[in-house]
């Protein structure tokens, strides 16, 4: 690592912008694991009643190995899906750092089936958390996290299994705090997250949430994160980067980026920087795949405000978006009389777009019990579409990649 890139610093940073420190390269990456000032800059957030302080940028154990040691020197300090971690895989800068410097989250899924399909059972959950922190060593787990959530408002009242086994595991110091990632459950007849995350958040124990959100997303969502902020229930925005991974990879967007409107900012920083600018949203989890992605999140997460060129970006990129890229309102599915899970289809597209994860949106789509195929074109849906997606042909499309 030369001198000068060791240097590149905050002040650095902020000279060139978000996407002039990306356009640094490869070869120029500021050490952020050796750099003090950089390390220091990722904002912290209160994670609602949990009482913890969480960096802005939430870590998730898929991030690669060389770049989790990076990221924990900026200053992410919570770790999302941490239960994959085992005494061998967990990373050496978690494992060396201090146990109680850093922030585990243990997912707990459904049993026997996906989360539509499966069920809620309390000795199963209690025992999953207990063998994974028996692989990992890890000591306890500071977040149990129910992954999908409830169906219903209804299911919360009549079924604690989850509840229960998050209390079990507490009274045995194994797990801290509870939290939940909600999901929509329109086309099951269930609530929408936004309903059951204002439930949960006047009946504990529920102290965090995550649930999707990105620019032009309904506005029940942001309404939420500030009824969330109030209750001090903390919020996690997750799918955040609604068509960002797409337009990345889309030659004609790319080359409307050189128009001087849209210069020292990028679709990327953008979001984020209209993200962070949510006082009451207390961060984010970022699929991330390299240090080049993450340094870019991290320089938009340390700016200070959006500007006009920020602006600009996410005007061109919600453009971009309109008829293409699903915002996972699940607006749609209220009016299909196939009860077709149409936003949980086109999130598996945006697995394969945004994320170029292709293998996992194959798999997710296999799980369905209702595929795309289901579509009988009767049109229903299309005018409830905030993005004026031709929702009948981008199901036979994602079909064509997924099925
Ligand atoms: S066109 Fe297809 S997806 Fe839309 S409402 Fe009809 S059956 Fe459902
Ligand atoms: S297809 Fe349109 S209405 Fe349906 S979830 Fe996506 S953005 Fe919302």
């Amino acid at each position: 690592m030369s001198h000068d890139a060791q240097d590149l610093s905050r002040r650095d940073m902020m000279r060139l912008g978000a996407t002039g420190v990306a356009a640094a390269g490869v070869a120029s990456l500021p050490a952020m694991a050796e750099d003090e000032k950089a390390a220091s800059t990722l904002p912290k957030r209160r994670y609602g009643r949990t009482g913890l302080e969480i960096g802005w940028l939430i870590g998730a154990s898929d991030w690669t190995n060389e770049l989790i040691p990076r990221a924990v020197a900026a200053g992410v300090n919570y770790w999302h899906k941490a239960q994959r971690w085992t005494a061998e895989t967990m990373p050496r800068a978690l494992k060396n750092a201090p146990r109680e410097s850093y922030y585990l989250e243990c997912v707990v899924d459904r049993v026997n089936g996906n989360h539509e399909r499966g069920q809620i059972d309390e000795e199963k959950h209690y025992q999953f958390v207990k063998s994974c922190l028996k692989a990992s060593g890890v000591g306890y787990y500071d977040v149990f996290k129910f992954h999908f959530g409830y169906h219903s408002i209804d299911e919360i009242k009549t079924n604690p299994g989850m509840v229960k086994a998050f209390e079990r595991l507490k009274k045995e110091g194994l797990v801290k705090h509870l939290a939940i990632s909600q999901h929509h459950y329109n086309n099951i007849g269930g609530n929408m997250a936004w309903e059951i995350l204002e439930y949960l958040a006047d009946h504990r124990p529920y102290e965090a949430t995550q649930f999707f959100y990105t620019y032009n997303d309904r506005k029940e969502i942001g309404e939420w994160i500030d009824i969330a902020k109030k209750k001090d229930v903390a919020t996690i925005a997750m799918k955040s980067m609604g068509g960002v991974g797409r337009a990345a990879n889309d030659r004609k967007f790319q080359a409307l980026l050189s128009d001087e409107k849209y210069k020292g900012s990028s679709p990327a920083a953008a979001m984020v920087k209209w993200l962070k600018s949510n006082p009451n949203l207390t961060g984010a989890v970022i699929a991330t795949k390299n240090f080049d992605q993450f340094r870019e999140n991290a320089a938009a997460a340390t700016s200070l405000a959006m500007t006009d060129q920020d602006h600009a970006m996410l005007a061109l990129l919600a453009d971009y978006n309109k008829g293409l890229t699903c915002l996972l309102c699940a607006d749609c599915v209220n009016h299909c009389p196939e009860h077709i899970a149409i936003s949980d289809i086109f999130r598996y597209d945006r697995y394969a777009h945004d994320y170029h994860e292709l293998n996992r949106a194959r798999s997710e789509y296999s799980t369905l019990a209702k595929n795309a195929t289901t579509c009988v074109s009767c049109g229903d849906c299309l005018p409830a579409c905030p993005q004026e997606i031709d929702i009948i042909a981008k199901l036979k499309d994602v079909h064509d990649l997924l099925g």
